[in-house]
């Protein structure tokens, strides 16, 4: 456990449950985890088994409470276990879970999501992996080309084709290339900087009549929130078109969580394909991607595109997809961007106060705190910006701040996420956790590399 050597903030005697079952977890699964940033890796430590969690707060196997600020990682817009939500997915249940055949609820969400959106049509998956591996495959279907353009840091699920240089996990652990994809794949993908015309243009001079589509999270959020600066999607989608190649808006975190119609609210930029997944689902497993009719007339059995699903368009599932769009109204989302400029503002004058070099990006209301210099990095643009980042002060600061009742995203490439339940009372256990953290980062030192 390398890991551990590096940075044991916490003694396991303090979260014996938690402990305990990360040891028989990492018996009978790789890491103890089934999705790696969960391991706690880049943070050290023992990473909480939550057995319950409502409104703005989680409950670990302990007993001990946190404010959430990962929502898990997005789904949880409404807080944990929303009332409407849990009764109309009980009900849902109690009529059976899953028949294999078409259903009235999905037919309910795909209405809502195309009233959303600027899509015709859509399809279901059950993940955001499957969402964006499946809009790819339309692409070069649709297109006959076989290449996609991706950006570095945008992380699009675990894609063979999308690992390269991605976020999230693979940006947290620093892993090249995945092993397990084969070089073939590896070649039809290429990798660009974020927020970088230039290199966007000398890729399509150089690909052009072989790139199927450029895939691209509508803004960022898996290298921490990275915007796109202004007209940088409306510049894609042109150079898309341009070169005869599709242009793919991955809205799986954005989609429905920045705003009622996801980044597409924000900024019109109206893509061929995109892909949804997080919100969507409403806590469980679902996704979709969907786009313009000609497109999507090329999916089986409509067309000879082949995609499918045993679990598609479940009716748990989109029950609580449908149940949380239906409350996630136009007046939710000035709500969250309060809340997340409030909780952006308390935790940075903590840290400015304890001269913690620091920056605080939005892309709607998703955001993270960059332990970033200003005065280097005034603004971060991409992925290689994100890297420059005093990753010990991040450690430092998000075990005091789990030590002072709140749980951070476990890495320093991740979006924070506040939901509609984070009210006064999370704001300000959020508020007298903090000082100590911003404290505690200070006062981090950079371990020798080991
Ligand atoms: C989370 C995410 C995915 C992958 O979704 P999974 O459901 O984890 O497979 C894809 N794209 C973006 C932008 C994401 O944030």
């Amino acid at each position: 456990m390398p890991a551990a050597t590096n940075v044991t903030p916490e003694s396991p005697s303090r979260t014996p449950a938690s402990a305990s079952l990360f040891d028989r977890a990492r018996l009978v699964t790789p890491g103890g985890v089934n999705s790696p940033v969960r391991a706690f890796r880049a943070v050290g430590g023992t990473p909480r088994f939550v057995t319950k969690a409502y409104g703005p707060y989680l409950v670990d196997a302990d007993g001990t409470e946190y404010v959430d600020l990962i929502g898990s990682w997005g789904p949880a817009i409404l807080g944990h276990a929303h009332p409407e939500v849990i009764a109309a997915v009980t009900q849902a249940v109690a009529n059976g879970t899953s028949y294999g055949t078409p259903t009235v609820p999905e037919v309910e969400l795909a209405e809502e999501i195309v009233a959303r959106t600027p899509i015709d049509q859509v399809r279901f998956v059950s993940s955001g992996t499957e969402a964006t591996m499946s809009a790819i495959r339309l692409a070069r279907g649709v297109t006959g080309r076989g290449k996609v353009v991706k950006f570095a840091g945008c992380y699009h699920g675990h894609v063979d084709a999308l690992l390269a240089q991605a976020g999230s996990g693979v940006a947290t652990f620093g892993l090249p290339d995945s092993p397990g994809v084969t070089g073939a794949q590896a070649q039809d993908t290429i990798v660009v900087p974020y927020n970088d015309r230039a290199a966007v243009t000398a890729a399509f001079e150089q690909y052009g009549a072989e790139i199927a589509c450029l895939i691209t999270e509508a803004a960022p959020g898996n290298m921490g929130a990275v915007p796109p600066e202004a007209g940088f999607n409306a510049f894609l989608r042109d150079t898309c078109h341009a070169a005869g190649a599709l242009f793919v808006s991955d809205e799986v975190m954005t989609g429905f969580r920045v705003s009622r119609r996801g980044w597409y609210g924000i900024d019109g930029v109206e893509a061929d394909l995109f892909t949804y997944g997080k919100v969507m689902g409403g806590g469980f497993p679902a996704a979709a991607f969907g786009g313009k009719a000609e497109y999507m007339a090329q999916l089986a059995p409509a067309g000879p595109v082949y995609q499918a699903g045993t679990l598609s368009g479940n009716p748990i599932a989109t029950t609580a997809g449908l149940t949380t769009l239906r409350l996630a109204t136009e007046d939710v989302y000035p709500v969250l961007d309060q809340t997340a400029h409030e909780v952006a503002r308390i935790v940075g004058e903590a840290l400015t106060k304890e001269g913690v070099p620091h920056l605080a990006q939005f892309a709607g209301n998703l955001f993270s705190v960059f332990f970033v210099d200003p005065t280097v990095v005034p603004v971060v643009r991409n992925f290689e910006d994100a890297r420059s980042q005093e990753l010990h002060r991040f450690k430092a600061f998000f075990h005091a701040m789990l030590d002072g009742g709140v749980h951070l995203p476990p890495s320093a490439y991740e979006a924070w996420f506040v939901s509609t339940a984070h009210d006064d009372a999370a704001l300000e256990r959020i508020a007298a956790a903090v000082p100590d953290a911003a404290r505690a980062a200070a006062a981090a030192q950079p371990e020798a590399t080991s």
